[in-house]
């Protein structure tokens, strides 16, 4: 049965010697118990509620029914892991990888495992279910929702998609795939997994808005009409006014590339581009508290409003061709 050119070989962990099936993935065994599977799987529980046909030598692997999956033996690995050892998981209280969210949402779709299924998009939701643009700024991937590559973007995209997630969620996604090089985009990632070709196009054309925006705000962030403005009734009149006129006056001369650090260049939100937003806010601590506040809240106020019409960059086809499955509106 196994060849001797490319041999199966047993999974070192999730082996049980009392197990009474072998799953095999990408040439790794797994033998596990057909209970513990249909606990957790419909798939699995359907694929078990028929008879076991008499053990035929083809069909079998160590004296047990073998099921050949497509899967690759690592996401494998790490779903059986959770369906045995969950409950480590749940005591280690580490933030998961985007991989192992990634083996959740898409073997917990395949096989019908709600619980994994649901924990991953419960995940997906910490990354991609605020509203609100300085909440999305101050998250710390791997402290406050799973851990992140750059390039695992164009993956997450796949996945939103596959699970017909939000629609505010894929755009969220998509926005941080512009931040990828150009070559990521278009050419995908050398694990073979890339956007489809219709995403790439609305990448690449959000990107040069984006661009736009991006100058825009860091443009504004002192600019000299708005101190003025009648809204700076908020927060009251500047305490320090000869101060903050001469700060103001340096601040204005700063040219765009060094408030931008040349980071920021496809980010309006400032999500990514942490020395851009670290340059606002400590220029803005150079100022009296009124005047702090006023410019703080206007940037965040703009930022606010490019988040709320993200949509609008990303050019979807005027039929609904995703569910948005958000209460939030
Ligand atoms: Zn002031």
């Amino acid at each position: 049965m196994a060849s001797q050119l490319n041999p199966i070989l047993r999974h070192t962990d999730l082996w049980y010697e009392d197990g009474n099936v072998v799953i095999v993935a990408d040439r790794t065994a797994f033998k596990v118990h057909r209970t513990i599977l249909s606990q957790h799987s419909l798939v699995f529980a359907d694929m078990f509620s028929f008879p076991q046909p008499a053990t035929n030598p083809d069909e079998s692997y160590d004296g047990c029914p073998m099921v050949q999956v497509s899967d690759n033996a690592t996401d494998m690995a790490i779903v059986l892991d959770i369906f045995y050892n969950g409950v480590t998981y749940l005591l280690a209280r580490t933030q998961p990888t985007w991989k192992v969210v990634r083996a959740m949402a898409l073997l917990g779709l395949k096989y019908q495992a709600d619980r994994i299924r649901n924990e991953a998009v419960h995940q997906l939701s910490l990354v991609y279910g605020s509203r609100d643009v300085d909440e999305i700024c101050s998250m710390q991937p791997g402290v406050d929702c799973m851990s992140l590559e750059d390039d695992d973007f164009i993956s997450i995209v796949n996945v939103i998609r596959s699970l017909d997630l939000s629609r505010k969620w894929l755009v969220l996604a998509l926005y941080d795939c512009c931040q990828m090089e150009a070559a990521l985009i278009v050419n995908g990632l050398p694990s073979t997994e890339r956007l489809s070709p219709a995403d790439v196009v609305r990448c690449v054309e959000a990107r040069s808005e984006l661009v736009d925006l991006s100058r825009d705000i860091m443009e504004d962030w002192f600019a000299e009409q708005c101190s003025s403005s009648e809204d700076r009734d908020l927060e009251g009149p500047c305490s320090a006014f000869s101060t903050c006129e001469r700060i103001l006056a340096q601040l204005r001369r700063v040219r765009l590339p060094a408030r931008s650090k040349r980071l920021a260049k496809h980010d309006p939100l400032l999500i990514h581009c942490e020395l851009a937003e670290t340059w606002f806010f400590e220029s803005c601590a150079s100022l009296c508290v009124p005047c702090a506040t006023y410019y703080k809240r206007r940037d965040s106020e703009a930022r606010q409003h490019i988040l709320a019409s993200l949509d609008s960059y990303f050019h979807f086809p005027e039929d609904n061709e995703m569910t948005d499955v958000t209460s939030d509106s």
